[in-house]
């Protein structure tokens, strides 16, 4: 192909550092222990390594803007100048301090500002701020279908905008001191609208505000260019939503004012499909256009009959969501015809930014060689956007070395025994008609686990763990270590079992759980244990602020070599009378925090994980346990972004949950638990995962989230959480009391349970004691009044 260069960038780089040095620096920064300017220092040598790092891959630009020390909405709202006017900053509090104000919130005597969404704060829920801790930090959640999540704006009818800030402007000099070519990078105006929350008094729409901020957009544009910017990509993931029609409509006005204010703009989307939105996608008056191949494979003969041919087309085939290596040559039979119909100039890049995978292989030297071969992270990304571009321009032989490398790779893991079990491949395809039901139905379960359980009314438990104390955290580091041997860790383990145990009866509990004492992280513990998992040293990935996670990689078929659970539940429930309810983390929930192999649907590892949970509740139940929870707090966020996706989703999902919870007889209880979220536009599917009880989360919506159950009439038992577990505070008896009345109103009182929100694994004893106790006490109190 005599074509002309083709073009590489990257549409941004994860930010900690490979070591993690960002949140290092950050948490000292906020521990008083080092100054603002040695934080900069440390972000600046950040940036600086990021930026090499795209120039020793050999990408034709540098990625500036992509940076941020806690998120990137937040650095735009300096940006854009709309601070919220409720932190009432006072002139002079320098832009930085500002910064961590509004990501952390401001601290009085009980706060603890720093917030914790999903999958991150231990038990894995989100947090609200706290009333009475000062001003609250803004409120953070997810970024799209990502594990990132980003503070929200908030505007206000009268918000104005002005170019608050001189970080980007900063960061450009900087980089182009280091020679480097620059591509600058901003969230696009109606994004970050789109993202951003009204608050005040006045109702209004946030949409009007969009004349007053591309304005701002435009005089950002105009100093980029005169510091001689030539490319800008504007980040307008929406356009993968689903979309009101005044807000599509706005994007070619808004477009026509910015794409003549500055540099060349290049307009990228990304996480999935454009669809609807193709055309106007193609058609926006800007210089280029960058569309996700790897989650839209499918549009991009469309991308490329639409986009003028004058246009630039950044095509994303490096799958910038996931840590498998490219295989080059699906890549390229993928760029090929685009290259053939787009006449105009093609860039090659990764789907999206790198920001949600980790930094680099270089140290994960502890993985078995064969799989790490298999295996791409950011810098390793970089590399493959750069083969990929030279394979399809000709800059690169046919005959490099990388590219036998790469094939080698691909082929060993596409035929990799280690991938591929017959055995379950195997059972699945075994899997009998109604596998996924319970053999009677709930009424039918509800007597018979009656008469087994013998509850009272209103009868009382917790969602499963216990404080996990710095006795326990250490003995666990020190096992891990190989300094605390195997029987002294099980010794203290099962020591913590009885204390919780016997805490539990104290209180008057009457469904008891063993306190999860030994589990690290409620995936990681199945995790290590089943085939198919494997752990990176140092696979961090950026969560929110200065928190990581660091996911399993689930690489291959899913079998459980050996029950996982049993020994520690039989145990505990052996010191007591009461039923002991087991605990496990569902299907999905495993498949969602994990990063999951490429090559089979998500709806099949899913179910290889259900047979392999369903194994386990079959040995509890097998073992005298009545009573087994099946956590899936991960259900609702793993819906697609489009609406059309979410049935095929629910469907599969639900059908993994049934079949991990069916395997067992009437008379064993099962329980699920979510954590906060929206549950009433799914609540047919809720319903259809045919839990005998559910708990969620509820305190902090006052029941409301109840209501949808009530008047959807959910047929089965319920949890409606009575306190809020991410709160120092301790709730009275009489509180809890009133919230409960609150849910008898829309469920009817013999099918509620009452528990707490969520586990207690980041609370300490003394509050844990104090809440339970009186949380005791109000469903006694109900019980007597019915
Ligand atoms: N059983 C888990 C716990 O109590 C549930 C955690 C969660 O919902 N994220 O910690
Ligand atoms: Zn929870």
């Amino acid at each position: 192909m005599a074509a002309s260069p083709i073009l590489t960038h990257t549409l941004g780089f994860p930010r900690m550092g490979a070591q993690r040095e960002l949140k290092l620096a950050l948490e000292r920064h906020w521990r008083g222990e080092i100054d603002a300017a040695a934080l900069e220092a440390v972000g600046a040598q950040l940036r600086a390594r990021h930026w090499q790092a795209q120039r020793d891959a050999g990408l034709a630009f540098a990625t500036v803007g992509d940076f941020a020390y806690y998120d990137h909405m937040a650095h735009h709202i300096q940006l854009l100048g709309c601070e919220s006017p409720r932190f009432g900053f006072t002139p002079g509090t320098p832009e930085l301090a500002r910064y961590f104000t509004m990501a952390r919130g401001v601290q009085t005597l009980s706060g603890h500002g720093d917030h914790a969404p999903g999958g991150t704060c231990g038990a894995g829920c989100a947090h609200a701020p706290h009333p009475g801790e000062g001003q609250p930090a803004l409120e953070m959640t997810k970024w799209f279908d990502t594990n990132y999540h980003y503070l929200v704006p908030e505007l206000h009818a009268d918000t104005a905008f002005r170019l608050g800030s001189e970080r980007l402007f900063a960061e450009v000099a900087e980089a182009q001191a280091l020679g480097h070519r620059v591509k600058a990078q901003l969230v696009g105006p109606l994004t970050f609208l789109w993202l951003s929350k009204e608050k005040g008094e006045a109702p209004f729409d946030r949409l009007d505000l969009l004349d007053r901020l591309l304005p701002v957009y435009a005089q950002i544009l105009a100093r980029l260019k005169a510091e001689g910017v030539e490319w800008v990509q504007i980040d307008e993931p929406i356009l993968g939503l689903d979309l009101p029609a005044t807000w599509t409509q706005s994007f070619e006005p808004a477009y026509w004012q910015l794409g003549k204010a500055g540099p060349q703009v290049l307009l990228a989307t990304y996480f999935s499909p454009l669809e609807n939105h193709l055309r106007l996608a193609c058609q926006l008056p800007v210089a280029g256009l960058h569309v996700d191949a790897v989650r839209a494979p499918q549009e991009l003969t469309g991308v490329a009959d639409w986009l003028p041919a004058y246009k630039v087309l950044s095509v994303g085939v490096v799958d910038g969501r996931n840590i498998w290596r490219t295989d080059p040559d699906a890549a390229l039979a993928l760029l090929r015809p685009v290259a053939a119909k787009h006449t105009g100039p093609l860039w090659v890049a990764p789907s999206c930014s790198l920001l949600h995978v980790p930094v680099s292989l270089a140290g994960e030297d502890a993985l078995d060689p064969e799989l790490r071969g298999w295996l791409a992270f950011a810098t390793e990304k970089l590399d493959e956007v750069a083969l990929i571009a030279g394979l399809l321009d000709g800059r690169v032989a046919d005959s490099d070395p990388r590219l036998a490398a790469a094939r080698a790779a691909i082929a060993s893991r596409r035929a990799s025994p280690r991938v591929h079990r017959p055995a379950v491949a195997a059972r699945l395809e075994a899997a009998p008609e109604g596998c996924d039901r319970r053999r009677s139905p709930h009424p039918t379960r509800q007597q018979a686990q009656r008469a087994r359980l013998r509850l009272p009314p209103l009868p009382t438990t917790t969602i499963g763990s216990f404080p996990q104390t710095p006795a326990i955290r250490a003995a666990r580091a020190a096992h891990r270590r190989g300094v605390l041997g195997e029987a002294a860790y099980q010794a203290q383990m099962r020591a913590e079992i009885e204390h919780a145990v016997r805490k539990q009866e104290e209180l008057g509990l009457d469904v008891l759980v063993h306190g999860e004492a030994e589990r690290n992280d409620m995936v990681e513990y199945f995790g290590e244990q089943l085939d198919g998992f494997a752990f990176t040293a140092n696979g961090w990935v950026q969560s929110y602020g200065s928190r990581c996670v660091k996911p399993p990689v689930l690489f291959g078929d899913v079998a459980r070599p050996h029950a996982m659970t049993v020994d520690w539940t039989v145990y505990a429930q052996s010191l007591t009378d009461k039923p002991l309810k087991g605990m496990l983390t569902g299907p999905v929930t495993i498949l969602q925090w994990s990063f999951v192999r490429d090559d089979q649907p998500r709806s099949r590892t899913c179910e290889q994980i259900a047979w392999a949970i369903r194994d386990e509740v079959v040995d509890l139940e097998a073992a005298g346990i009545a009573i087994v929870q099946i956590d899936e707090p991960a259900i609702r966020e793993g819906l697609p972004l489009r609406r059309t996706g979410w049935k095929p989703y629910l469907d599969w999902a639900t059908r993994a949950f049934r079949i991990s919870a069916c395997g067992v007889q009437d008379t064993t209880q099962i329980h699920t638990h979510m954590c906060y979220s929206e549950f009433n536009d799914i609540l047919p599917e809720i319903a259809a995962m045919d839990a005998d009880v559910i708990t969620i989360e509820t305190s902090r919506s006052d029941m409301e989230l109840l209501r949808g159950f009530g008047s959807f009439k959910y047929p089965n038992e319920i949890g409606p959480g009575v306190y809020d577990i991410h709160s120092p505070r301790i709730p009275g008896s009489q509180e809890m009391a009133r919230l409960l009345r609150k849910a008898a109103e829309v469920v009817p009182a013999r099918n509620l349970w009452v528990n707490p929100d969520c586990g207690l694994k980041t609370r300490s004893w003394p509050e844990t004691e104090a809440a339970l106790r009186h949380m005791v006490q109000a469903a006694r109190a109900l019980r007597s009044a019915m």
